[in-house]
This record gives C-alpha cells, structure tokens and sequence, in this order.
C-alpha cells in the first residue's frame, strides 16, 4: 500500500514557520483579496486565504465587488492596490465574470505584489531560473516532495496538463529541480504508456478519476491536483485512489493532499513580497 502523503499536516507545519517567522522578525505584511461576484465557491476559498492570513499573522483587506463590476473599475481598483504601500501582495479570485478579462487583469497586477505568481514577469522569472514569485499550487507540490523525502533529481517526471497555473508551471519547477520532465495534453498520444514511465506522476488534467492503476509504474509517486465534487457531495481527484493506491508508492489523497498546500505557498509568497520590499 502506498505512503499517503499528508498535504493538511505538511501545510500547518509551513504556515507554523511562518507565524514564528513573522513574529520573531517582525515582518508587517498585507494582502488585498479582490472577488468580484458571489461565487459560491470563490467565496469559500476567499475565506479560507483570509482565514490563513489570520492565523500566521498578515493582514488582509477584502474588496467584494458587485457581478456587474466593469473591467475598467477593476483596473483603476488595482492601480490604487500598486501604488499603495501598506499592500504587500494582491490577490484577484478567478474566475472572473464573463465580461472581464482575465489576462488584463493578472497583467495589471505589480510583479512585485504578484502573490498567485500569475504575471507574465513571475512566469518569465521561473522559466529562466530567477527569483520570483511561483504558482502556488506546483510551488506547493514541490515542497510536498521535499518533505516527504521524494527525490526529483534523475526521476522520470510526467505532468498531465499543460494549463498556465498549473501544468506548465509545474514541468518548470520539475526541470529546475533536475527531474526528466514530458508533459502530456489532451493531443497526447499513448497517454497510458507515457505515464507508465513515470517515477514521479502529476495530474492535473481535471477528469473525476481518469488516472487508474493502468497509467501507473509500481511504486510511483503519484500526485492528484484535481478537485471534483461528486454527486453524494464527496470530493474526489483526477486519480482513482482505491484502484492506484495499491500500486504506488506514495501518493496525495483528495482531500488533504494538493489542496492545503496551495493556501500554504500563497502565504509563504505574501511573506516572501513583504519581505522583498523591506530589503
Ligand atoms: P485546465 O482545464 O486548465 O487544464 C487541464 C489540462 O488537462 C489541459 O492542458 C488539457 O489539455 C489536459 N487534458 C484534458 N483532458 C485530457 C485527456 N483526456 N488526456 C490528457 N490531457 C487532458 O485545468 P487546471 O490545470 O486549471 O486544473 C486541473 C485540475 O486541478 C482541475 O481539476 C482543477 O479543479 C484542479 N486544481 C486544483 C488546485 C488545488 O489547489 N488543488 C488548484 C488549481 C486547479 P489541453 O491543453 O490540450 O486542453
């Protein structure tokens, strides 16, 4: 059976450094949490970063804006958070409405409060080895990794899903920390026998379940970014635990493995652009 790798007591171990970080160096740090509409889930993860902020000791300053909020506004809002110096980091909930659009959203934000790690100078950043500030999702799988003793250095590494936030950033991280990375796409062919290669496997391809043990090498390391609810309201990954979990070597549940440490890296990038903007 595989190790179960613990994405809730990894991610309250890293946000218990950070409030022993904040508190013992004295560090003032502010989040603005931008949502426009109701969302139902938005909201929840709105409040759950707000509620991370809390507990490490950051501020956050919330700007809940009507559905029928214009681009333009959105903007001129996020023009104000750059030029204001007690926001460290500034944080736009996607999805947006319809009538937005996201990538002049994300563009707007400052690179140096660019907390999701979504702009195109982050992106830049991490694709040319440079510091920056990177996705929180892959940022937090590789520190899942680490702390969980799986080596990337000379492993065969296959990311399912090439999305901007996750995918491709995640083949990046994987490269930087030597791993031998192929990503896989929707045109791939021979999915199956490419993920069968893996040592260390990534999907994030958004399908309830599409991973079974036949996309699995014995003993590899599989992680499931997905998040799906099901009809009984339980939630489930893009992996089929029950039927992977005998192979693999280690893998993260749904809930309570990816999920947690996304909240865990936007807190550690909040503390990272206050303390960027202190030196
Ligand atoms: P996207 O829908 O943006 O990307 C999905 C990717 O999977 C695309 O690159 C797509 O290929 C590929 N894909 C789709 N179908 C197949 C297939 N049959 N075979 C191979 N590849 C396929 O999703 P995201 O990257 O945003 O998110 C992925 C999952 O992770 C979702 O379930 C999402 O809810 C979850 N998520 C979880 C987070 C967390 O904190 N745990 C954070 C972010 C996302 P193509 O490019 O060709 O279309």
């Amino acid at each position: 059976m595989a190790k179960l790798i613990d994405g809730k007591l990894i991610s309250s171990q890293i946000k218990d450094e950070l409030k022993n970080k904040i508190e013992n160096e004295g560090i003032s740090a502010t989040l603005a949490v931008i949502q426009v509409g109701n969302d139902p889930a938005s909201t929840v993860y709105v409040g759950n970063k707000k509620k991370a902020c809390e507990y490490i000791g950051i501020g956050s300053k919330s700007f809940e804006l009507g559905d029928n909020t214009t681009e333009d506004e959105l903007l001129a809002l996020i023009d104000r958070l750059n030029d204001d110096e007690m926001i460290n980091g500034i944080l736009v909930q996607l999805p947006l409405p319809s009538h937005i659009d996201e990538k002049k959203i994300i563009n707007r934000i400052s690179p140096l409060k660019d907390v999701d790690g979504f702009h195109p100078w982050s992106v830049g950043n991490l694709c040319i080895g440079q510091e920056g500030f990177v996705s929180c999702t892959p940022a937090g799988i590789i520190e899942l990794l680490k702390r969980s003793d799986i080596k990337i250095e000379g492993k065969e590494c296959v990311v399912i899903g090439r999305s901007n936030i996750v995918g491709k950033p995640m083949a990046l991280l994987l490269l930087a920390n030597n791993g031998t990375v192929t990503v896989c796409h929707s045109k791939t062919k021979n999915l199956k026998d490419i993920c069968k290669r893996a040592d260390i496997l990534v999907a994030a391809v958004g399908k309830p379940k599409m991973i079974n043990s036949e996309y699995i090498k014995e003993g590899a390391t599989v992680i499931d970014v997905g998040i799906h609810r099901m009809d009984d309201g339980k939630l489930c990954g893009d992996v089929d635990f029950d039927d992977v979990s005998p192979h693999a070597g280690a893998i993260t549940p749904v809930p309570g493995g990816v999920g947690p440490m996304t909240i865990a890296m936007l807190m550690v990038n909040c503390v990272q652009a206050a303390t960027r903007k202190e030196r």
